[in-house]
């Protein structure tokens, strides 16, 4: 039988942690038939709460579940880690300037990196959930200078999987007719959901909607802001399908993209479609022999072009931000 693989969740004890462990001790993220053993890392506040989600998890008697530790130390618990789902991140906090939050976010993703690089697995692969997450999955990526770079990602499938509801929505058609969808950019407010390279049932799907007013004025918004939607209707964050975009993410990473469909994750940038190299940006992406691959060839329109710009130039400032206070 397979050896177990070790994923390291991060935030454990939060909303999308307690969406997120279930999942993953049930064979959902890695596959029925591979033993996972957790390692949970909270703040030591956080720690009890960890335990009673640890609890929880052993009274599901989960056939693949081989173990659970749970750390307030990121050195140990990134120590023999395969895959790490970074989703603890300090929230934006009432009157915090962007640079703020970043250099908060910077004191634990620059540690995290750094345990990371010290002991995790050598074929470890790190998904970053917690916001803003290109920006953290950078300051991560930077101070672990000897695992690959490409080895750091973050999510945007979320984006991807909203902006296949809203089309299929719109057109009538089941989320199966719908493929080669693209996000583009940094997972905020500047993300640009692209239609014109995305197929329905074959044909073009911006000339089946055939309507540019709803394309700017409704989907792009609508899937830019559907997170603070769902808190306004919920009365809390999204978690759920943020946990279930985060099982997508390196379920296709591990197990390969369908034949003929594309999807959309943050990785860094070869300096494809203009994108400055090193960025870690949203791009169309395969997944061959457990390795992101960047589609190559894409017609990028004027208006997507300016709209992909708006966003990378957005990445730019927040890379320069964390150049600045010595976080990359
Ligand atoms: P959540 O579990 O709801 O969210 C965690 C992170 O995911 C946030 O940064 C959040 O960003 C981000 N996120 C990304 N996409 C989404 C989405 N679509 N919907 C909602 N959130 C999204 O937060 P909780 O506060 O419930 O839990 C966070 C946990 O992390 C706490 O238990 C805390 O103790 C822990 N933590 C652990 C750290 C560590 O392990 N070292 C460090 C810091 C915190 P946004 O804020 O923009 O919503």
């Amino acid at each position: 039988s397979k050896a177990p693989v070790n994923v390291t969740v991060t935030g454990a004890a939060g909303q999308i942690g307690y969406a997120l462990l279930f999942r993953i001790a049930s064979g959902q993220l890695l596959g029925a038939d591979t033993p996972v053993k957790l390692r949970l890392l909270e703040i030591p506040q956080a720690v009890k709460a960890a335990e009673g989600t640890a609890m929880e998890l052993d009274d599901c008697a989960f056939p693949l579940l081989q173990g659970i530790d749970i750390f307030d130390d990121a050195t140990k618990a990134f120590e023999g880690a395969n895959v790490g789902l970074l989703v603890g991140a300090r929230p934006r906090g009432k009157g915090m300037e962007r640079g703020d939050l970043l250099q908060a976010n910077g004191g634990i993703f620059k540690p995290q990196g750094e345990a990371i690089n010290a002991g995790a697995a050598d074929d470890i692969r790190v998904l970053v959930v917690g916001n803003p997450a290109n920006t953290n999955a950078l300051i991560a990526q930077s101070n672990a200078p000897d695992v690959p770079a490409e080895r750091f990602t973050a999510m945007t499938r979320l984006d991807h999987n909203r902006a296949l509801t809203q089309l299929a929505k719109k057109l009538g058609v089941s989320i199966n007719d719908i493929k080669k969808l693209t996000i583009w950019g940094n997972h905020s407010a500047t993300q640009y959901p692209d239609l014109f390279n995305a197929e329905v049932g074959g044909g073009n799907a911006a000339k089946a909607v055939g309507d540019q007013a709803w394309l700017e004025n409704d989907f792009i918004p609508t899937v830019a802001k559907r997170g603070a939607a769902i808190i306004e209707a919920r009365g809390a964050s999204s978690a759920a399908s943020a946990a279930n975009a985060a099982i997508d993410h390196v379920f296709d990473w591990v197990n390969g993209t369908p034949e003929g469909d594309w999807t959309s994750a943050a990785i860094p940038s070869d300096g494809s479609y203009g994108v400055p190299e090193g960025l870690i940006s949203s791009f169309p992406v395969v997944s061959r022999e457990g390795k992101w691959e960047i589609v190559q060839g894409l017609e990028i329109d004027e208006f997507s072009r300016a709209r992909i710009d708006a966003s990378v130039n957005e990445l730019v400032e927040e890379r320069d931000t964390v150049r600045k206070l010595g976080l990359v």
